[in-house]
């Protein structure tokens, strides 16, 4: 059909989105031969620092972007770009200018594939769910030549991705989750925030990255400012390749120029290979 390299291009927000989230389909696209590069909008500086000594409040963006160069090479990735924002203030940064900065490494990239968060944001986060708004406006802009037209010259020709995907939890992934009574959550402002779980029959498509744990796992361990080095990340990482939730990565496919699925897809090119 083409001959042009399968390119994968995700947004995310901050440092470590991609390692809880995609870090297998990544690895597992990279390997593939797949030119795969990932963007985060972010160095993620008002995170936690799991143990003082791996940061101070100033070097954090610093730490942090080297924590995801580590972890971008442990997936066999591109180097990660950053949109060069200011973490926590995605909702209140100039919104045009953030969709103008993706069309622009989209006409670049020229991903057939695009990837980031679903409209929970996973668990609501406002970064999370700003990500997620730019990067689905941006794939319907980075085709229109009307839009950003000082984008437009030899470099930068409208392009039209083929496939929009948005990462989402499963259930069966939250169940795994779950510890007790409560929903897993995550604290914002002294409130637990839950997950969002998708019902299967809302899952389009399921990618196996069980070969692939290993490398999810290691890129875990590179934002050790966020998970530590006693974690149970980095404590027994062998007796956690086993778990569900590092075996498989679920999507829903949200733009489509290629078809739709009739059941659940195993592959982000599907219809592109
Ligand atoms: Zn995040």
């Amino acid at each position: 059909m083409k001959s042009r390299k399968l390119t994968l291009m995700a947004v995310f927000a901050h440092p470590d989105d991609e390692a809880f989230g995609v870090g297998g389909t990544l690895a597992r696209y990279g390997a593939e031969g797949c030119d795969v590069t990932l963007v985060t909008a972010s160095r993620g500086e008002a995170g936690q620092i799991a143990e003082p000594d791996l940061a101070t409040p100033a070097n954090l963006p610093y730490v942090r972007e080297q924590e995801l160069r580590c972890a971008c090479q442990t997936y066999g990735i591109h180097p990660p770009r950053f949109l060069d924002y200011v973490d926590g203030q995605l909702t209140v940064v100039h919104q045009g200018q953030a969709v103008g900065k993706l069309v622009r490494i989209i006409r670049e990239l020229k991903p057939q594939v695009l990837l980031t968060f679903g409209p929970d944001g996973i668990y609501g986060h406002y970064d999370h769910i700003a990500v997620h708004r730019w990067t689905t406006i941006a794939f319907d802009l980075a085709a229109d030549p009307e839009c950003f037209p000082g984008q437009l010259g030899t470099v930068c020709q409208p392009h039209q991705v083929s496939k929009l995907y948005y990462h989402v939890l499963s259930e069966q992934a939250l169940a795994v989750m779950s510890q007790g009574d409560r929903p897993p959550s995550v604290l914002m402002d002294g409130v637990p925030f839950p997950f969002v779980a998708w019902r299967s029959e809302e899952i389009t498509t399921v990618i196996d990255v069980s070969d692939y744990a290993e490398a999810r796992l290691r890129g875990i361990q590179c934002h050790a400012t966020q998970v530590g080095r006693q974690s149970r990340f980095a404590a027994a990482p062998e007796e956690m390749l086993g778990d569900p939730w590092l075996q498989r990565e679920t999507f829903v496919l949200a733009r489509s120029t290629v078809g739709w699925p009739d059941g659940v897809e195993t592959d982000l090119f599907a219809g592109l290979r």
